[in-house]
């Protein structure tokens, strides 16, 4: 793992990401003088990083349009191309632009008039265009493709959640903002818990969810992103705990039966040791002060938080991590992107596509397996098909990486 460097000292990477509240104010001097942090992947020359904060803590992001001088395997390295959306889709719910990502949802106005009121105000773009409203998961994934968090660059063997956290906010930009807001002001995503830190820590968050209010006549309502622990049952429905803290966010039985349905995959898969599912809360405070969700995305992720489609993906996404190969999770996000592969493998030459297949029966399903199939060919593209049915993860052979250089 690469070293960056601030404040006069040199430290891994990974251990300022698992530990942003011990090195905050080392990071905030740096901020001021000299206004920032260097990452020393190449020995020939280090690469500035911008320090950022976020809620009380700060982190380190990639210096603007500097990504191709990382090393390869480098968390900065971005090569041109890697990333969704250009932003030249001004009605797109989701735009990435230079001030970061700017995000409008919809169920989620992020203030609600309690009484009959008028709605929040809707978004027009600058040709007077009204921006469409993107659902909340969506806004995960683009959280996930902007932060590179559905890449593997092989490089380790695992991905905890103090990266996670870093990553994400590293590649939310300073400036994002969600339905007009300052994101810093309505969305949070949970640090990772640090005994040693837990003071600073739970301030941060106190200090967020004291932002969530009502007053009875207009309710302040905020985003919590986290690992989802445990689903557990109530009278009126179900609390649902987030794993970096013990705290109870409350559901409605119809809000569950509605999540279960639309996100079965990641729902069936918390108990799970081998996956890990996310889940973006819309949370609002009710009269008596508990906090309940008003909406809610659940993101089913392998063990070190690739975005997966199945249990069977994330079965073969935690195979290649282990196994420290370079892969990518294409995400599906727009309905022209049901060609894409599960995973393509980028450490062999060309880059090889792994499609993972299961519930074969349903005529849609096998239509475009045989689409896929006819268009790689046509292309030369080659694949590894793993039918779930038929071979273990550990059967599906996959082809041997080039040695890199
Ligand atoms: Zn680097």
């Amino acid at each position: 793992m690469f070293e960056v460097s601030f404040d006069g000292e040199r430290v891994p990477l990974t251990e300022v990401q698992e530990n942003p509240a011990r090195f905050a104010r080392r990071l905030e001097r740096a901020k001021i003088v000299p206004g920032f942090a260097q990452c020393h992947c190449r020995t020939d020359s280090p690469r500035k990083l911008v320090i950022r904060r976020y809620g009380a803590l700060f982190h380190l992001a990639g210096w603007p349009d500097d990504g191709v001088y990382h090393a390869e395997g480098c968390e900065f390295r971005k090569t041109p191309g890697t990333a969704t959306g250009d932003g030249s889709d001004s009605t797109a719910a989701i735009v990435i632009d230079t001030d970061g990502l700017n995000v409008r949802l919809d169920a989620s106005q992020i203030q609600r008039e309690v009484a009959s009121g008028p709605r929040a105000r809707s978004q027009t773009t600058s040709n007077g265009t009204s921006r469409r409203a993107g659902p909340l998961l969506a806004f995960m994934q683009t959280l996930w493709v902007s932060a590179g968090l559905n890449s593997w660059a092989g490089t380790t063997d695992h991905r905890s959640w103090g990266a996670v956290n870093a990553m994400l906010l590293g590649g939310l930009g300073e400036n994002a903002r969600i339905n007009g807001a300052s994101a810093q002001d309505v969305l949070h995503v949970m640090r990772r818990y640090e005994e040693s830190e837990r003071d600073a820590i739970n301030a941060e968050f106190e200090r967020f969810l004291a932002t969530i209010t009502t007053d009875g006549k207009v309710s302040r309502r905020a985003l919590v992103l986290g690992e989802i622990g445990a689903v557990g049952e109530t009278k009126y429905g179900a609390s649902i705990t987030l794993r970096q803290r013990k705290l109870r966010y409350y559901a409605s039985t119809a809000l569950i039966e509605q999540t279960t349905k639309k996100y079965g995959h990641a729902w069936r898969a918390i108990a799970e040791s081998t996956a890990r599912v996310i889940g973006l809360l819309l949370v609002e405070r009710t009269t008596k002060g508990h906090l309940v969700i008003i909406d809610l995305a659940a993101m089913l992720c392998s063990a070190a938080f690739i975005p997966c489609d199945s249990i069977h993906e994330v079965a073969m996404a935690n195979r290649l991590v282990g196994l420290r190969r370079v892969f990518e999770k294409p995400i599906r996000m727009a309905e022209g992107d049901q060609m894409l592969p599960d995973f393509v493998l980028l450490d062999t030459q060309p880059a090889t596509h792994i499609e993972v297949y299961g519930m074969n029966g349903l005529e849609s399903y096998e239509e475009r397996k045989a689409e896929k199939r006819s268009m790689r060919l046509a292309r030369g593209i080659p694949t590894v098909e793993w039918n779930v049915d038929r071979q273990t993860v550990r059967q599906a052979r996959l082809p041997s990486p080039v040695q890199r250089t």
